[in-house]
């Protein structure tokens, strides 16, 4: 499960850049997970994951 913690996110957009499949802004522009990830983009939302600049984004 991945999740953006609202605490941490600046919502630099970088994430939702990256994967906005998985990513998106919500109404506070902030960051959200819209869907979690598929194996198809597993690995941008990790990418997206592993870039985030205050690491707000976590997986459980
Ligand atoms: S990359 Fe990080 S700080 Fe930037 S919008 Fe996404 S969760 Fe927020």
């Amino acid at each position: 499960m991945f999740k953006v913690n609202k605490e941490k996110c600046i919502g630099c957009g970088a994430c939702v850049g990256t994967c906005n499949e998985v990513f998106d802004f919500d109404d506070d522009n902030l960051a959200t997970v819209k869907e979690q990830p598929t194996e198809e983009n597993l690995e941008l939302a990790t990418e997206a994951l592993e870039n985030c600049p205050v690491g707000a984004i976590e997986k459980e």
